[in-house]
């Protein structure tokens, strides 16, 4: 045990789409009196601001690892959305075409673990010597991954107590493990399905709770809860969105056929919530288009005219928003142009977003033309960020945790860095849903998660147990500090890569 170590194990219990407000509503209706009693001895956050785009993967992987999407050549995870496309920088020509990666699939969900960066440590890679356990942890190298008995919520945290009871089912050296992992699905499932208001939903939140009970009941009877730190987490927030339209028909209209990984050909790929992935080739798949490339791309459909694709995506109902990057970038220092559309004049103003540096040393620069998108400028706490200087992502999450578009200015180049992304990144800002994807409309209901406002990028932040762990409330901070402060209890430092910080800091 390292000197400085306050416990000697941690579990990590990622809770998938729960939004802040909703779990301490039901702490306060004591529904969930296990999670509560965790919140009430230890630390404890109503406002962790998680990643953008707020979709599972990236913000789960991001939690695991703490630090965020990157140009991972150099630093970051590599995964920049649930969907994307497989490019690389330098464009690795000669080669098979880009893959299209779509975690919708199981068969693509086994691939995270080598879709991940080399430049970037799981929260067991970290932790020094130890036995590492996964009870359903699909982000779980250095792991030793449980499968559960059964995909519920109740066995996949059931699994963990086994282990504890007796590790050397999977440990040689019959210890407990020094950090667990375990991943909740089920409640994303169920939020989508019957949204966040449903019983059901609730339900399931309700029995994790009675799970993670039984868990520090074991821990209790075995003499493990005094040097054991629980932390829980979810991965975003979520949404309900005002209506739903089929998109499929209008790319159809333009000429835009699906890009097809196989064969190399195709005009775009794109998947859109309520926000919008497009991704088109350059002068081939390969290769990311240029401004001009997107502004004259002739569709495979459409004979031989012309099409400029951001008029194109401007046209789709409800688009308020426009991320694009420019021709000059590099990993190390670009500019990302951001653009908002006056539903009433059709006027559109500009903004931009200058980044340099990387991981932690990142700094962004929000560059008003005319109109501040984020209304940044209405808030004293965030106006002060906008003095043409660049700002890292503490003093961005400082100055913008209590509104919508919490620390975007700082996430969207760590998104756009990523050869992974995509070119062109629309939002109705929750106004429309799409379900779009690889070609098609799928079935999909109203509530969803990936916008920017701050209902969908609030998640609860808890780690109790062990009255080692200081009673403290943080008024803000963000899902990267959940591993380097379970590193800190642990008296174990974080990886060179991690963008997070141990709450202790704060
Ligand atoms: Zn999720």
């Amino acid at each position: 045990m390292p000197r400085n170590s306050l416990v000697n194990q941690v579990i990590l219990i990622i809770i998938d789409d729960v939004r802040a407000s909703h779990l301490f509503d039901l702490i306060k209706q004591k529904k969930l009196p296990n999670i509560a009693q965790l919140a009430e001895s230890g630390i404890s956050c109503q406002n962790c601001i998680t990643s953008f785009p707020s979709i599972t993967f990236p913000c789960y992987s991001n939690i695991v690892i703490g630090s965020y999407s990157g140009y991972f050549s150099i630093e970051g995870s590599g995964i920049p959305m649930y969907h994307w496309v497989g490019r690389t920088d330098p464009p690795s020509e000669g080669k098979r075409f880009p893959i299209i990666r779509n975690c919708g699939k199981g068969s693509h969900i086994r691939k995270f673990n080598s879709d991940f960066g080399p430049n970037c440590q799981t929260i067991f890679e970290q932790a020094g010597e130890g036995n590492f356990l996964s009870s359903l942890n699909l982000l779980n190298r250095g792991s030793v991954m449980i499968p559960p008995i059964e995909y519920t919520t109740q066995s996949i945290l059931k699994g963990v107590e086994e282990i504890y009871k007796d590790p050397k089912k999977i440990f040689s050296n019959k210890e407990v493990p020094k950090v667990t992992v375990a991943y909740i699905p089920k409640t994303d499932d169920l939020m989508h399905k019957k949204g966040f208001s449903h019983p059901k939903y609730i339900n399931e939140i309700i029995k994790c709770d009675e799970s993670i009970g039984l868990i520090i009941k074991m821990l209790k009877e075995k003499g493990y809860f005094d040097s054991t730190a629980i932390g829980i987490i979810s991965d975003h927030g979520n949404y309900k969105t005002e209506k739903l339209y089929d998109i499929e028909p209008y790319f159809k209209e333009k000429g835009l056929m699906q890009y097809l990984p196989r064969k190399g050909i195709g005009d775009f790929d794109a998947s859109f919530g309520s926000v919008g992935f497009f991704n088109f080739p350059g002068k081939d798949w390969h290769h990311h288009p240029t401004t001009k490339q997107l502004k004259e791309f002739i569709p495979s459909g459409s004979g031989k005219s012309k099409l400029n694709l951001f008029e194109t995506l401007w046209k789709i109902p409800g688009v308020k928003l426009m991320y694009y990057r420019d021709d000059n970038n590099t990993p190390d220092k670009g500019i990302i142009y951001l653009e908002q559309r006056n539903e009433k004049s059709g006027k559109i103003s500009k903004n931009i977003i200058e980044y340099e540096g990387h991981g932690k040393n990142q700094r962004t620069k929000y560059i008003i033309d005319e109109k501040d998108l984020y209304k940044y400028e209405d808030y004293e706490e965030s106006a002060v960020l906008l003095d043409n200087k660049a700002h890292n992502i503490d003093e961005w999450l400082e100055g913008t945790n209590k509104i919508d578009f919490p620390m975007i200015v700082d996430q969207i180049p760590r998104y756009f860095k990523n050869p992974r992304s995509c070119d062109i990144m629309i939002s109705t800002i929750g106004e429309y849903g799409f379900g779009y994807e690889h070609g098609m409309s799928m079935p999909h209901s109203p509530y969803s998660h990936d916008i920017g406002l701050k209902k969908s990028m609030t998640v609860p932040f808890i780690i109790g147990g062990s009255l080692n762990i200081p009673s403290t409330e943080l008024s803000y901070c963000k899902t990267t500090d959940m591993v380097p402060t379970l590193l800190d209890l642990l008296g174990e430092k974080p990886h060179f890569s991690v963008v997070g910080k141990s709450v202790f800091k704060y």
